[in-house]
């Protein structure tokens, strides 16, 4: 399908860009989910933080959990994800390239501190980490909406 959409052209490595402001992609509802979503091309938390849970959320402990073969052990009670327990961190279910278009590949089984990691200016609520791993990435702290422009979304910008 051919997006050629008046809205800006996002350089996305899994697409291919046809023109100025056509991509093709799968459909357009996931074009718009990708400007809707800033995590989709941000990705800085999974490669700034060390991911670490109770050891029982692993699916050797829980059925539908986080994949064991991906975790590691710290200390008696807890686990952390592979790759993130580390000086320069990034979290083997990972994918792409952060700051331009990323995935995570166990996203249904993910950690229960992944699902509670909440972008900057989700519900007005500052997330001053989510500030953190972008500025290490050089990307633009999400920014809250503009109270006085209702057509102002202001906390999604694109990523750098
Ligand atoms: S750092 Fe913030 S914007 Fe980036 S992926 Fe994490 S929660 Fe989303
Ligand atoms: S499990 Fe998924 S959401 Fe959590 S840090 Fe890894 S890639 Fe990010």
């Amino acid at each position: 399908m051919i997006c050629s959409d008046e809205i800006n052209c996002l350089d996305l490595p899994n697409f291919v860009k046809l023109g100025t402001c056509e991509l093709e992609i799968n459909s357009i509802e996931i074009f718009k989910e990708i400007q809707d979503n800033p995590c989709l091309t941000c990705g800085a938390c999974c490669a700034f933080f060390r991911v670490s849970f109770y050891w029982a959320e692993a699916d050797d402990a829980s059925e539908g959990g986080i994949p064991v073969h991906l975790t590691e052990d710290l200390g008696p009670f807890r686990r952390v994800m592979k790759g993130t327990n580390v000086v320069q961190p990034r979290c083997v279910a990972l994918e792409g390239t952060i700051g331009n278009s990323v995935l995570c590949s166990i996203y249904e089984n993910r950690p229960s501190v992944c699902r509670t990691f909440e972008l900057s200016w989700k519900e007005n609520v500052h997330n001053i980490s989510c500030d953190e791993a972008r500025n290490y990435y050089g990307l633009a702290a999400l920014t809250p909406p503009n109270q006085n422009d209702p057509d102002d979304p202001g906390h999604y910008p694109r990523a750098a």
